[in-house]
């Protein structure tokens, strides 16, 4: 059927059959109704790029060239009376066998790919095309023929044509094309008439091949549409501040500069161009250009990706800018193990330069990375928290409020140099707020004796935690742990703090004490007991051993708001002046009562979970009132 449909080609050669791949991914193509068919631009675009590219490495040999120096460039024409549109590079063109070969009986890995998709998945395709780089084929979206005349650069090559309409069979014949090059001329279908508007055109090449490293000119237009040099491409030396913001404003249309720009040329493994941003703020402006996270992901300028989520951690989405993979085929299906594995090394290395960065900046300008510590510290916990290879240089980056330096960010690092001798362990408690924290029982023991803890109030920070078990070798303890081991204290220090605690209670006394405290507040706690932990408090509330740790019980909190915390032990300070007052008073006295019950409810409070802090009011009152009476 195609024989009287198009131009008559000379010395035909008659119908010569697909491959049957090709046939199968033709079938699909001719009756797509892909709504992003303009891609198909693109793969032409490309494929001159490469076309260009190739003819450029042979111009650097000494073989000879057909038309030497002729300049390498892609020209597109529309003509919209006749429905056409033309795209000519002067590539290193094709021979006629070539052109059989490569359009017409091998198919490529990316329409093998397709085709298996294509094959699982919903039959409408709308998704799967843009997928995938199916590279000429994909010309059928639009066209109702296609006509490709070719001369290869060797000198005594003739020029050829190749004909196709999309069905099963395709048409050689010869061309007198007199120039080296490739020329595809297009009849677009009747609904594809959009393709044949200059303007259209010119958007379309902006969007999808700014960058791609020849001139295109369109139309008569002597200025060429694409912008072509890709900064990231160039030595990062040769690239000046105002250059980079210039470009970040393009990519973005952020107002704002950004904190700080890593541009960097990877060459082994693989080589790679990126020109990433950490942007001044992390919520995207108003007027943003960036719709979703993402970097933006080209193949030898050719853009592959606009929102490329897989080239850094989901915690590091934040981060603007556009990497350039040398090594990644432009027609290789996404889902491919090929794919998969370049774009997992790619992650690799960024999210390596990105660290390096941090910790650049966290050494060189304190000052800037407290700005970008208080603006996106959160991400940075995410990464601790996410089960990752560099959760040792996150943490590094970590910054913390502790109990010596209440004013001041601390790393890991600072705590490590302020650790006692003898001190194993790096101590933190959990909180809602800093000033409730300062006040926690738990810290007695830690602030009579200056050990620094690190105040953890931020939500994130239980999530944290669960990545973050120890840090050069130091593990984390909660000093809210009951089974938690004291370091050990210097020689001498520990008769010091015997005496401190003048004549403690009889056992006797403590054990009926108890007693009554058990009676008092029965099953809102597990157990009564007495502890040397405590110097400055009356009391505490520890977990029972083996009960969920007090992070994950926040974590759980946080997800659910109808998680119930576990009930928990009351530890009393046997050496502090209201215990051993109230030893003192008749058993089953009301004020005792009332007493056990405030003690109890602080206890609550400090620890952030009582459930209606309020309601204490009348009691406090009550214990006025007794104390006024007294005197
Ligand atoms: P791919 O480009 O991914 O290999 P295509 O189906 O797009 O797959 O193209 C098949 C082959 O046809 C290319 O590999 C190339 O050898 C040849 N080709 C396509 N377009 C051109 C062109 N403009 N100039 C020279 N060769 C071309």
């Amino acid at each position: 059927m195609s024989e009287n449909q198009g131009p008559k080609l000379e010395n035909t050669s008659g119908p010569i059959a697909f491959q049957t791949e090709i046939k199968q991914l033709l079938n699909i193509l001719v009756h797509s109704l892909y709504t992003k068919r303009e891609i198909f631009i693109r793969e032409l675009v490309s494929n001159a790029s490469d076309a260009l590219t190739q003819m450029r490495f042979i111009q650097q040999t000494d073989r000879e060239i057909l038309d030497p120096s002729q300049e390498l460039e892609i020209r597109i024409e529309v003509d919209k009376e006749n429905k056409l549109l033309k795209i000519s590079d002067t590539g290193i063109g094709m021979t006629g066998e070539e052109m059989k070969t490569n359009l017409g009986t091998i198919a490529q890995s990316g329409a093998k790919a397709f085709l298996e998709a294509a094959r699982d998945e919903d039959p409408d395709l709308v998704d799967i095309i843009g997928r995938f780089g199916i590279g000429f084929y994909s010309v059928f979206m639009a066209a109702e023929w296609v006509k490709v005349t070719s001369r290869s650069y060797i000198p005594g090559e003739q020029a050829a044509n190749w004909f196709a309409t999309g069905a099963d069979t395709f048409e050689m014949g010869s061309a007198d094309k007199l120039d080296r090059g490739t020329t595809i001329e297009i009849k677009l279908k009747e609904d594809a008439l959009e393709f044949a508007e200059e303007i259209h055109i010119r958007e379309i090449i902006k969007i999808h091949s700014d960058y791609v490293p020849y001139p295109i000119y369109i139309g008569g237009d002597e200025n060429q549409t694409n912008r072509q040099t890709a900064i990231w491409r160039e030595t990062p030396r040769s690239i000046k501040e105002d250059q980079y913001y210039e470009f970040y404003r393009q990519l973005t249309l952020e107002l704002e500069q950004p904190l700080e720009t890593i541009h960097f040329v990877a060459d082994a493994p693989l080589k790679i161009y990126a020109l990433m941003y950490l942007p001044s703020k992390p919520d995207r402006g108003l007027f943003t250009l960036r719709g979703e996270d993402g970097l933006k992901l080209y193949a030898r300028k050719i853009l592959i990706e606009e929102y490329s989520k897989d080239l850094l951690p989901p915690y590091f989405r934040f981060i603007q800018g556009v990497v350039d993979a040398e090594d990644l085929p432009l027609n290789v299906s996404r889902e491919s193990v090929q794919a998969t594995a370049i774009v997992n090394r790619i992650n690799k290395i960024l999210t390596n330069q990105v660290v390096q960065k941090l910790n650049g900046m966290a050494s060189k300008d304190q000052e800037a990375y407290l700005d970008f510590w208080s603006k996106f510290g959160h991400f940075i916990k995410e990464g601790v928290a996410s089960n990752e290879s560099n959760r040792e240089e996150l943490s590094s980056l970590l910054r913390f409020r502790t109990t010596t330096n209440p004013d001041r960010w601390s790393s890991l690092d600072d705590y490590l140099e302020h650790m006692k001798p003898g001190q194993d362990k790096i101590y933190y408690i959990l909180g809602n707020d800093e000033s409730s924290v300062s006040r926690s029982p738990h810290l007695d023991y830690f602030q009579t004796h200056c050990y620094e803890v690190l105040t953890l109030t931020d939500p994130v920070d239980s999530f944290m935690l669960l990545g973050l078990r120890e840090y050069k070798e130091f593990s984390l303890q909660n000093v809210a742990d009951s089974d938690l081991e004291l370091p050990d204290l210097p020689d001498g220090k520990e008769e010091e703090v015997e005496k401190d605690q003048v004549d403690p209670l009889s056992e006797k006394d403590i054990n009926e004490l108890i007693s009554i405290f058990r009676e008092v507040l029965g099953d809102k706690i597990t157990e009564v007991r007495v502890t040397d932990r405590l110097t400055n408090s009356v009391a505490r509330l520890v977990d029972a051993k083996g009960s969920l740790g007090q992070e994950m019980q926040r974590v759980y909190r946080m997800m659910d708001k109808e998680y119930q915390i576990p009930k928990k032990i009351l530890e009393i300070n046997p050496g502090h002046p209201i215990i051993k007052r109230m030893n003192e008073f008749p058993n089953g006295s009301e004020l005792i009562q009332t007493i056990i019950e405030q003690i109890f409810e602080s206890a609550l409070l400090i620890e952030g979970i009582h459930p209606d802090p309020a309601s204490m009011i009348p009691r406090i009152q009550k214990l006025m009132e007794s104390a006024l009476l007294q005197e």
